[in-house]
């Protein structure tokens, strides 16, 4: 039986050996300039991640998702599930500002602003060198460390690990109901500690395991990039005119004969996704700038000029003439202003309190004695407000319209109330069976009103 393995006829995934197992990645380090700029950008994105729960505006976090009660709070502004329409404009604007901000400069969220880069390369990458040592070169370097450096390294990341879950579920359940479950036994709130253990052991797989894997495989931005990016936005690119033919240097090889690229592979190394941007633009490139870094250290030492590898468009390095200005790059910023005009407008009109006017399960009327229709309505009030409030149901002066509240209109600060309504009108009133109602609902203490049109039913 022949055992030898099927080999791919072309490179599959940078992260795959030729017989599909794990290739992992140990990328070698290069400190030029870009990282030194990116190292100062991460470090300044890991404090604001990590205070962002913490500061308070309008003594409100500046970022809270709180998922259980569907209320999200945004630098002081608060959305709750009625807001569908705030939030549309909020999903619309922040799609479209990536659009913008990828054909301009692509992937600048990846390689510079990203949680999974910032932590992998400048917390748990460090920490690897730190005890590891700093090979570079692919392969698995940690079989030559021994047993105590690599479960000293374990121990480093469980810690910052349990950092990280802490910062990240801050964002859900507040920092105030986080102090609380890490004072308490485990026993006492046994839901957040599993959610707590679970955020711990998705980090360290994450972290320690899965890496580049999670920007080359899992997430979803790297495979839009070709239809978000154009032939002049920003990207990571090697100058193929310069370069080529690249070669080694040697004594009979002349600047004439040879291109820039001396084929050293410390490009490839750097890199850590492991792939070879001579190769062009690819979606696992993460335009993280390590190999213009790699390449511009090499270019110093043999004395050519740096930018061999540089951020470039597709048109700059094939030599064709670049515009900036592109339809795309038009269109982006002005569906962007009016999606967020749409946002700001919506938002400077909301109320300290919604209404939503619902109908009663079962009968949808009932005809009375007095030749009166009723209608069984719900009125569901949300009060936005952080302190409680009173509310006044009210029907036009001159009405023919009845309504009897069949409930408490006062609600609790952030209460959301559904208030049981019996209105009834003529049954002469209504016209092909409908009849419609102006009720008007006064807050007491903001004396903010809102008018809604309630359609009641009839014979
Ligand atoms: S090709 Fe260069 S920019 Fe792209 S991920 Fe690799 S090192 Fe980073
Ligand atoms: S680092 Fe520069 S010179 Fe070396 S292989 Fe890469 S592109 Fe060529």
């Amino acid at each position: 039986m022949n055992d030898q393995l099927l080999e791919p006829e072309e490179h599959v995934l940078s992260t795959l050996e030729k017989d599909g197992s794990r290739r992992w990645i140990y990328p070698r380090l290069f400190q030029g300039k870009y990282w030194t700029r990116r190292r100062a950008v991460g470090y300044l994105l890991i404090i604001v991640f990590i205070a962002l729960p913490h500061i308070k505006i309008n003594s409100s976090p500046a970022f809270f998702l709180n998922i259980a009660k569907r209320e999200f709070t945004i630098f002081g502004f608060k959305f709750l599930p009625t807001d569908t329409l705030l939030l549309a404009f909020f999903m619309i604007s922040l799609f479209l500002s990536i659009f913008l901000l990828t054909a301009l400069f692509g992937r600048v969220w990846c390689g510079w602003a990203c949680p999974q880069t910032i932590y992998l390369e400048f917390v748990y990458r460090p920490i690897e060198r730190l005890f590891c040592g700093t090979a570079g070169h692919g392969g698995k370097p940690h079989k030559s460390v021994p047993v105590i450096r690599r479960l000293m390294m374990y121990g480093a990341y469980l810690i910052i690990s349990m950092v990280l879950a802490h910062t990240f579920l801050a964002y859900f359940v507040s920092v105030s109901e986080l102090q609380r479950w890490v004072q308490q036994s485990p026993f006492t709130h046994p839901t957040g500690f599993l959610v707590m253990t679970a955020t711990v052991v998705l980090m360290m797989f994450n972290f320690s395991f899965f890496r580049e894997q999670l920007c080359t495989i899992a997430c979803p931005y790297g495979r839009f990039q070709s239809v978000l990016l154009d032939r002049r936005s920003l990207i990571v690119s090697y100058d193929k005119q310069r370069g080529e033919p690249r070669g080694k240097i040697s004594k009979q090889k002349t600047e004439e004969t040879h291109g820039d690229c001396i084929d050293c592979g410390q490009c490839v190394r750097a890199c850590p996704t492991g792939i070879d941007i001579r190769d062009g633009l690819q979606m696992e490139c993460l335009h993280c700038t390590q190999c213009m870094d790699a390449c511009d250290e090499i270019m110093v030492k043999v004395e050519r000029p740096t930018g061999l590898v540089r951020y470039s468009c597709q048109d700059e390095i094939e030599g064709k003439p670049t515009k900036k200005l592109r339809p795309r790059v038009v269109i982006y910023p002005l569906l962007l202003l009016l999606s967020v005009s749409a946002f700001t407008v919506t938002l400077m009109n909301k109320k300290s309190f919604d209404v939503t006017v619902m109908r009663n399960y079962g009968n949808p009327f009932i005809v009375t004695d007095d030749d009166f229709v009723e209608n069984n309505l719900q009125i569901k009030l949300v009060n936005r407000t952080d302190l409680p409030e009173e509310y006044q149901f009210e029907l036009p002066e001159k009405t023919d319209v009845k309504m009897e509240i069949m409930g408490n209109t006062s609600l609790k600060a952030r209460e959301t109330k559904t208030i049981p309504l019996l209105v009834s009108a003529p049954r002469s009133s209504f016209v092909t069976g409908l009849r419609e109602v102006e009720l008007t609902i006064r807050s007491q203490k903001d004396s903010e009103e809102r008018t809604v049109t309630c359609q009641l039913l009839g014979p």
